[in-house]
């Protein structure tokens, strides 16, 4: 008889690991921990794998880093065997490819779906997790590993009176698996983020008339998606190993021309070359065109002014162009949005903008959406309105550590980590591109691949010495967070109010949640973490203490800074008290 991750996932032993998300976080953990020899298992919420991909099925939901970049580079055959259609794949195919990881490897036996974990407590005499799922019998698990993804839990807006409308509410984040077609209606959409901003074009050539009710605008750059360049596809087919780890060894995750020179000591002219060679190859790679625009206002001002041009040159009504560029934040602080004829469609008759700030959003009534100046009329209504990011999926579940310590209560001023993968108090709990790793400002499956063999290795290391568990400690974890705020304090990312910093859920802490210090420089951090027998972890074999390093002294040498945004730097890091006033 077959034994299923149900049978197995109720057996008295505890697991080695139970790992929580089947999309590529947990597929790859899974795969890799079933091949040292792990007792793993998955739980999912939905009924197949995928994640972000299983969920976000909405129209025109596509990558926004190149597939070439973003696929697994763990299995060689596996990157052999595969090609993507499209420079930027859409939404059926990266399911399709989640789907043939999962075949390939055998993971479904192992994984049980429709399945929540709803709590998870440390039993310190067991030094197991005890974890409950809303399927029934308890699981217990040397390690939790929560891969449940940093956008998978939609933000909870509401609308007043939004249960008195009549017509259908579609939310981008939870679309229905059979699709829908909008062909002869009256729709509205909420919101102009990447997801908005994908699905906007495709619903508004199906759709009898759709307005789109913009509170904030994004800063979009062109795919100028199609097939994969021959030129691209050679660069990788030479030696995928060696594109693999070029892309790694950067500061997002993907190869982007990342350029030393200024924008402020360029001349007008170059700059307005390079930035239209940039534009014109499409996606992110415009964000790696000067060293100074994340840093220096006046830098970052020119790429706006460059980009304020470009939708003045795609809308043909100025006004209508004038709303659509954004004016609250700087360019990059937000992350940027990466489209297919986006603001072209707001030359199309059909469509409509309507401008949240001159005449705010009321509510709903049967009919439709209220602002202060009228009443829309809606067949449907989409809502894009966006995540809890980061912490959402993991505050969700009942977690408590040592002592009965609430997850929830250790993070009220936000999420607190060492390394973006532990956290103090919670001994043998993982999180893969938790808060306080690079993960949402990276390319995130390198970002998984970096995490899961980090996790990997650390679990060997525990169980060819018979440890039973480890835990951040307290001070490695506060230098930790430390190292995330001097990280970020002297870019502008944290002047947007942005996901980024929790601001886009009523009461979050504000705090600038993924580690701005790059990929690379974190994944040599990591490695030198784990070369110092686990710096900064307690590590323990039942009750007694094996090794305890409190400190945290990893941090990578300062990469050279340019003379000019010195003065910037210094200013930013010593009024947040990052650094000493200088006498
Ligand atoms: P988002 O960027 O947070 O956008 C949510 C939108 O909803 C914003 O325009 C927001 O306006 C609006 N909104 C929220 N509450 C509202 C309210 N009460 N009234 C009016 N407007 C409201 O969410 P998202 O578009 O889902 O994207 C989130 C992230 O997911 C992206 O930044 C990206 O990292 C990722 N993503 C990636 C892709 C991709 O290309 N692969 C696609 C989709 C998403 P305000 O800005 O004014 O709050």
């Amino acid at each position: 008889m077959a034994v299923s991750a149900k049978d197995t996932l109720t057996e008295r032993q505890p697991i080695d690991a139970l790992i929580v998300g089947a999309g590529f976080a947990g597929m790859y953990m899974l795969h890799k921990l079933r091949g040292l020899g792990f007792n793993a298992k998955v739980v999912e919420a939905g009924s197949g794998v995928g994640g972000t991909w299983y969920w976000n099925r909405y129209p025109g939901a596509r990558v926004d880093i190149q597939s070439l970049e973003y696929s697994f580079g763990f299995d060689e055959e596996l990157e052999q065997e595969w090609r993507w259609s499209e420079r930027y794949a859409p939404q059926p195919e990266l399911l399709r490819y989640a789907e043939h990881v999962a075949e390939r490897f055998d993971l479904k036996r192992d994984i049980q779906f429709n399945t929540k974990v709803t709590a998870a407590h440390w039993d310190e005499a067991g030094q197991v997790w005890n974890v409950q799922t809303d399927a029934g019998d308890p699981v217990r698990c040397r390690h939790l590993i929560l891969a449940t993804g940093c956008l998978s839990i939609p933000t909870d807006v509401t609308f007043p009176d939004l249960d008195t409308y009549k017509g259908d509410i579609y939310r981008t984040s939870r679309w229905p698996h059979e699709g829908v077609d909008f062909s002869g209606m009256r729709v509205g959409i909420i919101g102009t983020g990447s997801s908005a901003i994908q699905s906007i074009p495709i619903i508004a050539q199906q759709a009898d008339h759709l307005t789109i009710f913009q509170r904030t605008p994004n800063y979009s750059m062109p795919a100028h998606n199609g097939p994969i360049p021959q030129a691209d596809f050679e660069a990788w087919a030479k030696d995928p190993r060696a594109y693999r780890a070029a892309s790694k060894d950067t500061v997002g995750g993907f190869q982007n021309e990342a350029s030393e020179a200024l924008a402020t000591e360029t001349a007008p002219e170059e700059i307005k070359a390079e930035l239209e060679r940039r534009w014109a190859w499409g996606g992110f790679r415009i964000l790696g065109a000067f060293a100074d625009t994340s840093i220096d206002p006046e830098a970052n001002r020119i790429v706006q002014d460059f980009i304020a041009g470009k939708i003045r040159e795609q809308v043909s009504d100025p006004a209508v162009a004038d709303l659509l560029t954004p004016k609250d934040h700087p360019f990059g602080t937000k992350r940027p949005c990466v489209d297919t004829g986006y603001y072209a469609t707001f030359n199309r008759p059909n469509v409509e903008l309507v401008n949240l700030r001159a005449e705010p959003l009321v509510g709903f009534t049967p009919e439709g959406i209220e602002t202060s100046a009228k009443t829309y009329a809606f067949d449907a209504v989409v809502l894009a309105t966006g995540f809890d990011a980061m912490t959402g999926a993991i505050d969700r579940i009942d977690l408590r550590g040592v002592g009965g310590r609430r997850i929830k209560d250790h993070w009220a001023e936000g999420p607190r980590t060492y390394l973006g993968v532990m956290v103090a108090g919670f001994p043998n709990l993982f999180t893969i591109t938790g808060p306080g790793s690079p993960s949402v400002l990276t390319n995130m499956i390198n970002s998984i691949e970096q995490h899961v063999e980090w996790i990997a290795d650390c679990l060997v290391a525990l169980k060819q010495r018979q440890q039973t568990s480890i835990e951040a400690s307290e001070e490695a974890e506060a230098a930790w967070c430390r190292h995330v705020a001097e990280a970020v304090t002297p870019s502008l990312l944290p002047q947007a109010n942005s996901w980024y910093m929790g601001a886009n859920v009523p009461g979050k802490p504000r705090m600038f949640m993924p580690y701005a210090g790059g990929l690379n420089t974190y994944t040599e951090i990591c490695n030198q973490v784990a070369a110092k027998d686990y710096e900064g972890f307690i590590i323990r074999q039942g009750d007694r203490m094996l090794s305890e390093s409190r400190t945290f002294t990893s941090h990578p040498p300062m990469g050279e800074i340019p003379e000019k945004l010195m003065p910037i730097i210094v200013e930013r890091l010593t009024a947040a008290g990052l650094m000493p006033s200088p006498e």
